[in-house]
């Protein structure tokens, strides 16, 4: 599946595949990097908008148990999407494994940051995570064992980020245990939207999407919708997301503009003249917070995001 070519590829790029069967990866976040440097001066926007519940860019392990698997390919993805599959191939690796695997991994890549000036506290919390960012590339919840790897993760005092593409109904509703907070993509507002913004590999991934939109509020746990943007794609109509929002009822919406970077740059699916300003991000989320009822609770200027809450 993912042949040596491929892996010295991805390793040059910074991942590091691992597990016995090679279907979970670990990645620095430029944010970790980052907060490790400045010594929390600088850091994601997940931190500044959920530090009630201790997001720290610095304690962050990016992880996926799906590196392989998808089944979209987004104009914004900034991960690789020309090597992944819609469907599951080949065997699982146990939830432990992919943890242990994963903190291992994640201090072997921290250890090149001790060469360059960083503050030597953030380093050493960094070297035991205390949130996981189930997100880094594929769709999560290919992964049959989802639940067990977000108990591993509790049971180890981490909080749990987990985002998903909202085209798997079933395995989200089977999740026994539910992450600290839950995201769904929500990147198009309609079928032939869906279909030029995000090339769905499966038939019927805007009918999943919806029931997914439909069982989001049975879900006992923060919920997050997200929608990342990209102009003359799929920003426009913000009454259309607002509907589709209606049925979800989430805690929060993040409204940010999707980032020329990475693969949705080298691969041409992207240009930086398509990315919305912080403006026009915030311009069209007082769209979609007005027709809701929300209000807008924080923004990060930096990355292009606006928070909406609840009013
Ligand atoms: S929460 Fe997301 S943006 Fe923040 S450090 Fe982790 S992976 Fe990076
Ligand atoms: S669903 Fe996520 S991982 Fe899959 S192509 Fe879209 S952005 Fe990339």
């Amino acid at each position: 599946m993912l042949n040596e070519k491929i892996l010295k590829r991805l390793q040059k790029a910074g991942y590091k595949i691992i597990g016995k069967n090679k279907h979970s990866a670990v990645k620095l976040c430029l944010w970790t990097r980052r907060s490790i440097r400045t010594g929390e001066k600088e850091f994601c926007y997940k931190q500044k908008f959920y530090g009630d519940i201790g997001i720290k860019s610095h304690g962050c392990l990016q992880m996926t148990p799906c590196f392989p698997f998808c089944t979209l390919r987004c104009a914004f993805c900034w991960r690789d999407t020309s090597i992944t599959y819609p469907k599951w191939i080949g065997k699982t690796d146990e939830p432990e494994e992919i943890i242990e695997k994963s903190i291992k991994a994640q201090r072997e890549l921290l250890s090149g940051l001790g060469g360059v000036s960083h503050s030597k506290k953030h380093l050493k919390e960094a070297m035991s995570p205390s949130n996981a960012a189930i997100s880094l590339a594929g769709e999560p919840t290919f992964y049959e064992k989802l639940s067990q790897l977000i108990q591993v993760f509790h049971k180890r005092n981490m909080k749990t980020f987990l985002v998903t593409n909202g085209t798997f109904p079933e395995r989200l509703e089977s999740l026994e245990i539910l992450p600290t907070q839950l995201y769904i993509s929500l990147c198009s507002n309609s079928k032939e939207m869906m279909k030029k913004t995000q090339k769905p590999l499966i038939s019927d991934a805007w009918e999943n999407l919806n029931k997914t939109l439909e069982l989001f509020p049975s879900l006992k746990t923060r919920r997050v919708i997200r929608l990342t943007l990209v102009k003359n794609l799929n920003m426009s109509e913000p009454e259309k997301y607002a509907k589709l929002i209606e049925r979800a009822l989430p805690d929060f919406i993040e409204v940010k503009a999707g980032m020329a970077v990475g693969f949705s740059r080298l691969q041409n699916r992207m240009k930086y003249e398509d990315m919305a300003s912080h403006e026009e991000i915030k311009h069209f989320s007082k769209k979609i917070a007005n027709s809701l009822g929300y209000k807008i609770k924080d923004e990060k200027r930096d990355s292009r995001v606006v928070l909406l809450t609840k009013n």
